[in-house]
């Protein structure tokens, strides 16, 4: 059995208007890719005969660029064709990806993989539960799952059950269909935590609904909220041999997203960004951490936007650290000035106009750090001192998701009062040290207030940029592609 397997990845947000560059893609060919700790969970297929062609990924960002994108999608039909007769194609995607002018190169990437590959091999494709779907992938392959935790702590385990059920369906001789029920929802993550309630629930059916009769998997959407696009929706996806059991469990799963749609919530506490300083200073505690999330870069944010750090230093807070701000103009400055000394700059706020201007901060040099490399992708860093604001500045767009990206400064972030980070809801080391976490509603490209970005391509009605409206599950059996 010889199956092929890569993918391009990206999440990209329409509402970003920096574009998202081949520079800016890790791409990793051939025989460099089974190595690689993405793959690990291939060893189990020793019996395999398994041809690595490309994975291509990006950090969150703007749409990519459209001659970009054609060369990596180019490159990996390219070795498609190379790697000549297989039984398999496993296809590691995301979802959210976005090309400029290309609303859905996910779908074209499939489209045109199966115009190589023939009829009659089935492809199994992963993806990240904030991705978008469309006919065009689900129609082109034979297995499709999804991430079944947000945050996300079952990625491997996800691609690892993509390749599984390729297997078998291999070699089982198997001919699994994938139904797809559009769900007129359009949530951003950081109301859809899987860690808690409703979506912990709701995500708690995806096994019962696995085990039912003619049923081979199934995954819950949530969709990518920051991309203005036909298809930015959730999605219930059931893979299953008995149409009749598929249909109705997809209905199952869309009833209840849409049943709880009116109690998702952020799981802590939301205001103004002022507000959670007002209430980091009532808590007793520290760390409070306090997210940033509208210039969220693991959502696509352009990571340089200042208003907060405005904010920390007008109202002359006190043990407060901020991570972070990408300017590497700024981060030129420093590394001439050097450690110690006092800079003046213009920090932030060049790559989204409509959220701001540059803030001209003068501060102290308390580290600098010449680029660490992989797999660090914040270029050099430093640790600028503003009164008793301390803010991580770097040269490349970045996010501060776990402790090792702190050390790279030797910050230990408990021993702040606050702590403000360019995130959404806190990655689980983060959530682990945080005394309290607080969610800012700041503007930005990547803004949780979704009414204000102005939506023109996508579905409507669409929950919650319309609220009065009903829906309900189609009858299962009914026409459509679900
Ligand atoms: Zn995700």
């Amino acid at each position: 059995m010889r199956i092929a397997y890569g993918g391009i990845s990206c999440e990209n947000t329409t509402f970003n208007p920096v574009l998202t560059r081949l520079a800016d893609f890790q791409i990793i060919r051939g025989d460099e890719l089974p190595p690689n700790v993405r793959y690990g969970f291939l060893a189990d297929h020793s019996d395999v005969d398994l041809v690595p062609l490309l994975f291509a990924r990006s950090g969150p960002g703007g749409p990519i660029d459209a001659g970009d994108y054609n060369t990596m999608q180019n490159e990996f039909l390219d070795r498609l064709c190379a790697a000549g007769s297989i039984d398999g194609l496993y296809l590691d995607l995301h979802g959210a990806m976005y090309a400029a002018g290309r609303p859905d190169p996910e779908g074209d990437l499939i489209r045109e993989c199966r115009a190589v590959v023939g009829p009659d091999i089935p492809i199994a494709i992963s993806l990240d539960l904030h991705g978008n779907v469309s006919d065009t992938m689900t129609d082109n392959v034979q297995i499709a799952t999804a991430y079944r935790t947000a945050p996300h702590d079952d990625m491997v385990e996800t691609r690892a059950r993509a390749v599984a059920l390729l297997v078998r369906t291999i070699t089982e001789d198997l001919k699994p269909v994938v139904y797809r029920l559009g769900i007129p929802v359009l949530f951003p993550g950081e109301l859809t935590s899987t860690i808690h309630e409703p979506m912990k629930s709701v995500y708690a059916m995806l096994p019962d609904v696995d085990r039912q009769a003619g049923v081979l998997n199934a995954s819950l959407m949530v969709g990518f909220a920051w991309t203005d696009s036909p298809i930015a929706m959730a999605n219930a996806i059931v893979v299953g041999f008995d149409a009749a059991a598929c249909r109705a469990q997809c209905a199952r799963i869309a009833a209840a997203y849409w049943e709880a749609r009116e109690a998702c919530n952020y799981g802590v506490r939301d205001g103004s960004f002022a507000q959670c300083l007002d209430w980091a200073r009532e808590h007793d505690g520290r760390p409070v951490f306090i997210s940033d999330s509208g210039d969220n870069p693991t959502a696509g944010g352009v990571a340089d936007l200042n208003s907060a750090v405005a904010e920390l230093i007008e109202r002359e807070e006190t043990e407060a650290l901020y991570a972070s701000i990408a300017d590497n103009a700024a981060i030129e400055r420093i590394r001439a000035a050097g450690q110690g000394a006092e800079v003046s700059i213009a920090l932030g706020g060049k790559f989204a106009p409509a959220f701001g201007e540059p803030l001209a901060v003068t501060g102290r040099v308390q580290l600098f750090r010449e680029d660490p490399g992989a797999p660090f992708d914040t270029g050099a860093l430093a640790l600028l001192r503003i009164g008793g604001v301390d803010i991580i500045v770097t040269a490349h767009r970045c996010s501060f998701t776990d402790l090792a990206e702190f050390d790279l400064l030797d910050i230990d972030p408990t021993k702040y009062r606050v702590v403000a980070v360019k995130l959404g809801y806190l990655f689980s080391e983060l959530r682990e040290i945080a005394s309290l976490g607080l969610m800012a509603l700041t503007p930005g490209t990547v803004t949780l207030d979704l009414d204000t970005l102005g939506f023109n391509e996508a579905k409507r009605p669409m929950y919650p940029l319309d609220r009065n409206f009903a829906w309900s599950p189609p009858a299962p059996g009914e026409p459509g592609r679900y």
